[in-house]
Parts: structure tokens; sequence; C-alpha cells
């Protein structure tokens, strides 16, 4: 395992923050009043991205996209973590891997326009009924003489409103689960409210309902029944960049901020950053915070020798999340009162981290998966040439 960067990569590391720092930083206090990105500015921040090659970094050259290796992509995501959800969506796309398993007249109507960014696509699963068990979805897609006919309901879907299709996932038999691409407009597809959220203000998360929309065959994603496969292994990388990755960038910001601060506050006719406990918070925040990244580059760096990652991907997921949660709960600390007021971004950071623990897949989710396989495979759960 070699980290070290080369001359490329810290050039791309470097356009993606000063592009965050310049374009995306100065946007995030108006989206959280607004508690919505203004449509120009996200046309704006979009045109111009797509324009420098930002966009749809994860997707294959030979589709649009820059062609990264999970270990770039990770590098990337970590600069992504330095500002809002709802601005790396308009930005840099949200393009889910799953969406490569398109084939023959599929390429050209979701695949390419989503690589473009002329379409946007969401990612449907989650149920009222079945969230952590997502096998256990009651939305169902019928065979019929035209297609497929959907019926069923999903909720919580990040983005949907400004998305043109959805990833659905729907059961095609008595325990069969396939994916389809449900173009929104179609009949008896509808959208329902902007479920409000503690934090990731600006990103709408949406019901969908599904009253007997007739979908065409094209919109059968891989082979029917292996859908949960197909959507549960392409996810993996998803989970490892957008949240274990993501949270790392977070977390490396946050603890930025904290540094300045325990650096430049005066009490007691001292700099706060002088005081044994302040400098405990900091250094336990340095140490899981380098932890999680190493963590990060690891995995990846096994997905890139086509490793099996899975268990190192739970950790990630489970490690680098809690350890954002820690982190800004000690820079509301360190920042005081400040901490607390709407003035300085840390009172942001502290509710946007709290989903971390709770979106793609609970920390007990993972933690189950991590003791199932270390009770079943022992200690060469932790052997990388397995
Ligand atoms: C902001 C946000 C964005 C989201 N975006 C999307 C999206 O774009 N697309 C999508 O499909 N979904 C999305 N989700 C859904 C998200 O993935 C689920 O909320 C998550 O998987 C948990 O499911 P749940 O909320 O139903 O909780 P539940 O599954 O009901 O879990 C409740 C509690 O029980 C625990 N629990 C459940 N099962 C077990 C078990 N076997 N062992 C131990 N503990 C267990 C959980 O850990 C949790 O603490 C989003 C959710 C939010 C809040």
């Amino acid at each position: 395992m070699d980290f070290s960067l080369s001359s490329d990569q810290k050039m791309m590391i470097e356009t993606v923050r000063r592009f965050i720092d310049e374009e995306l930083q100065p946007l995030e206090s108006k989206v959280e009043d607004a508690g919505e990105l203004d449509l120009e500015a996200a046309k704006a921040i979009h045109s111009k991205a797509i324009s420098l090659g930002l966009y749809a970094m994860n997707m294959p050259e030979n589709l649009g996209g820059a062609g990264l290796s999970n270990f770039d992509r990770i590098l990337c995501e970590e600069q992504f973590g330095r500002t809002s959800d709802i601005l790396i969506r308009r930005a840099f796309g949200n393009v889910y891997e799953p969406l490569l398993h398109c084939k023959g007249e599929q390429i050209e109507r979701w695949l390419k326009p989503t690589v473009a960014g002329t379409r946007t696509c969401s990612i449907a699963i989650t149920e009222p009924g079945a969230g952590s068990d997502a096998a256990g979805i009651k939305t169902r897609a019928e065979k019929n003489g035209k297609g497929w006919i959907l019926n069923g309901s999903k909720h919580f879907i990040s983005d949907g409103l400004w998305s043109d299709f959805f990833l659905v996932s729907a059961k095609t038999g008595e325990k069969d689960i396939s994916m389809f691409m449900v173009d929104k407009g179609l009949a008896g597809f509808t959208v329902g409210k902007d479920q409000k959220m503690m934090g990731l203000r600006g990103t709408p998360h949406i019901e969908l309902f599904f009253d007997n929309v007739q979908l065409e065959d094209a919109a059968l994603l891989g082979e029917a029944g292996q859908g949960f496969k197909l959507a549960m292994g392409a996810l993996n990388v998803v989970r490892l960049a957008q949240v274990g990755a993501r949270a790392v960038g977070k977390s490396s910001h946050v603890l930025e901020m904290m540094i300045d601060y325990a650096n430049q506050r005066q009490q007691f006719n001292t700099k706060i950053g002088d005081f044994q406990m302040v400098q405990q918070q900091i250094a336990d925040s340095v140490i899981e915070v380098n932890a999680a990244r190493w963590m990060a580059y690891h995995a990846a760096w096994m997905l890139d020798q086509g490793l099996d990652a899975r268990e190192q991907i739970a950790m990630v997921k489970v490690y680098a999340a809690e350890t954002l949660g820690r982190v800004v709960d000690r820079a509301v600390q360190i920042f005081g009162g400040m901490g607390f007021c709407k003035e300085l971004s840390i009172e942001r950071y502290y509710r946007d981290a709290r989903i971390y623990r709770i979106f793609d897949g609970t920390s007990e989710i993972h933690r189950g998966v991590i003791a199932k396989s270390t009770l079943k495979k022992g200690a060469v759960l932790f052997d990388v040439n397995r």
C-alpha cells in the first residue's frame, strides 16, 4: 500500500477544493436561511462544474465521467465533505453506480444523460414499513403485456423534487426484488410531501406513490429478481464514498475550525488552546479523524485491487460517521456559546452530522455485518490478501 499522492492527484484535490471554497461555500448560509437552493444559483454551479470536468467524476471516461479510481474518488469525496449536501449534488452530481448496469437503449435514455448532467436520478429503496430491512418492501411490480405494473410507495427519497427519474426497488416475486428506472410524469406516479429534516437543509427528502404505473420492459435494470443484489453490490462503493469519505472530510473541516478558534479565542488572558482540557478534545479529534481517513483509504485501495471490501466498508461507515458525531460535539463545546449560535456554521455541522449514523445502513446494522463476518471468518477478516 502506497498512499503518497502523485502531482495529478494533488492537482485534482486542489481544483475540487478551490471550486468548493470559491463557488459553493459562499452559498451555504443562503441555502440554510432559505431552506432551498435558488434555481438560478443551482443552474450556475451545475454548468460551471460541468464545464470544468468536475461533474460525475465517479463515472467511466468513455461515458463522459472522469474515470476516477476508487482511491481518487475518496480523495475528492473528502473535499466534498467541506460543503452542504445540496451544493455537492448540484455541482458534482450524484450518479449512482447501479446505473452502470444499463444496457442497449437504456444507455442513451437513462445512463448517458445522467452522466452528462441533463437528467438527475434519485435512489428509492426505503418505505415507511421497510428501512433497515430493505428486503421487506411492499412495493410490487407485476409483469403484463406492455411491461410491468408498479404499485406501492417510498419515503425519505433524497433530492427527489429535482430528480427526473428514480431507481426504484420492487418485489417481482415472493422474495425476488428488481430495480426499475421510473420517470417522473408517468400516469399514476405522484410525488408526495417534502419530509422536513433536522439537517441537510436545502435537500428535499420526499415521498413517492405508485398507483398502477405502467412501466416499459426497458425500465427494468439488470435481470428480473437480481435487483437487490445488483443495488446492494453497487451501493457499497457509494457508502464508502458518500458517507465514509464525506464524514472524514466534514470532521477534518470542523477540526480546522476548532484549531483556529482555540488559537485565537482568549479567556483568563490566555488562548483557550493553552488549557489542557481543550487540548485533549483537539488531540482526541485529530487521532480519530486520521484513523477514519486511513480506514477509508485502505478500503478504497482494497476495491482498486479487486478485493472484497464489504466488511472494511462497514467498519468505515460506522467509525467515520461516529467520529464525525464526536468531533462536531467537541467543536460546539470548544466554540462555547458561539458553537450553539446560528451566526457560525458549527451548529449546522452538528445537525448535519447526525444522519451519518442512520442513512445507508444504521451503525447497528453495520455492526451486525462486522460481527457476523468476524464470528464466521475470525481474524481472516482483517487479512487483505484473503
Ligand atoms: C435524510 C435522509 C435521507 C435518506 N435518503 C434516502 C434515499 O435517498 N433513498 C432511500 O431509499 N432511503 C433514504 N433514506 C432512508 C434511510 O436509508 C433509512 O432511514 C435507514 O436505512 C434506516 O431505516 P429506518 O429509518 O426505517 O429505521 P429502522 O429500520 O426502523 O430502524 C430503527 C432503529 O432500529 C434499529 N434496528 C433495525 N434493525 C435492526 C437490527 N437488525 N439490529 C439492530 N438494530 C436494528 C436501527 O439501527 C435503528 O436504530 C434516507 C433517510 C434520511 C433520514
